[in-house]
């Protein structure tokens, strides 16, 4: 029988190239494709080589052409950081808006399933805690974070219009803070920035008084969570995410200990609408997944510091996005 065909879109990137090895190991051919402006091919050169992996590099919100049968289509292209989203916010748009309205166009051609990486982000900065899918949200649409949180609340608008209108097999997934090797040292999200200053010998920045909370899910975790909603038939939003939350000033207290710097914190202004408090209600993928997180904070951040400590020092060193500091100021 032929392999199950799947396209991961954003397959270069940090969730998009686990998802590539999840489905080259579960037996599917697969398509990944990506622009390169914050994925990375370094992510996926270990599968340039099967033969079961195809790289496309095209820019998902122009027209998306892939030859031959798709049975799933996963959608995962997009910046997925602050900084990322000040520096480049029309992109931000653009892939979770124009890019969604193709892969689904796609997905209706093919006959093929799409999964939609939505965002807690879609909740703003919520005023119920912890976020159940019932919580319709709290979200300046003008100000930094709009760009990405307004373009995946359309997002979940549009893929659940073609799953009404056109009887389109859709699912959205919730995604909460995840971390673990392959994120971006320099894209300014906590931990890689945590980590990167204390290998540095550079002192912890943490913004405004660090009492904000996260909860955070390690990466193998999310892509179990992921599979299991795919190959569901639920069509409704599912949060995946690890219910285990912690201050980001504790976050820093665990992430001294863990790589043994003398470093200290030190306190910066709390950039704009930044969430006071997150963490995820998995009641429903519990239910309807039979899915929960393994994997502890302290297993899940030893694992992603020794894949930080194995890049090459010009890496650590590179500050791309981190050279834009018009963030918290
Ligand atoms: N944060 C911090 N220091 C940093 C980077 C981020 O204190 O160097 C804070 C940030 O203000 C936020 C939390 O850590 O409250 C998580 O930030 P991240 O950008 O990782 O994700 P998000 O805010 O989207 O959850």
């Amino acid at each position: 029988m032929a392999k199950k065909r799947v396209l991961i879109t954003g397959g270069a990137g940090f969730l998009g190239s686990h998802l590539c090895d999840r489905f080259i190991k579960e037996g599917y051919y697969v398509i990944a494709m990506d622009n390169l402006i914050t994925g990375d091919l370094r992510n996926i050169e270990h599968l340039f080589k099967h033969p079961d992996l195809e790289f496309y590099h095209h820019d998902v919100s122009k027209f998306v052409h892939v030859p031959g049968e798709l049975d799933y289509i996963l959608h995962f292209a997009s910046p997925a950081s602050p900084i990322d989203y000040l520096k480049i916010p029309i992109q931000t748009l653009k892939v979770g808006s124009l890019g969604t309205h193709n892969l689904l166009g796609l997905a209706r051609a093919k006959k093929a399933r799409i999964i939609i990486a939505s965002t807690s982000e879609v909740y703003g900065d919520p005023t119920v805690h912890p976020q159940t899918e019932e919580y319709y949200g709290n979200v300046n649409t003008v100000g930094p974070r709009g760009v990405y949180d307004e373009a995946k609340r359309f997002q979940e608008a549009i893929t659940m219009a073609y799953h009404t209108f056109h009887g389109l097999e859709t699912r959205i997934v919730r995604i909460f803070n995840t971390y673990g090797p392959r994120m971006r040292l320099n894209d300014g999200r906590v931990l890689p920035a945590f980590i990167g200053q204390a290998l540095r010998g550079e002192d912890l920045t943490i913004f405004g008084d660090g009492s904000q909370t996260r909860s955070f899910c390690y990466v193998d975790d999310l892509v179990e969570g992921i599979y299991r909603l795919l190959m569901s038939d639920y069509a409704q939003p599912v949060n995946i995410g690890n219910p285990s939350e912690i201050t980001i000033k504790e976050f820093a207290e665990e992430i001294i200990k863990l790589t043994n710097t003398t470093q200290k914190v030190v306190y910066k202004d709390l950039p704009k609408d930044d969430p006071k408090q997150r963490q995820p209600d998995i009641t429903k993928a519990k239910q309807i997944l039979g899915w929960e997180p393994k994997v502890s904070r302290a297993e899940g951040l030893k694992i992603t510091y020794e894949y930080f400590k194995s890049l090459p020092t010009e890496v650590l060193y590179q500050r791309d996005h981190k050279s834009f500091d018009g963030y918290n100021k």
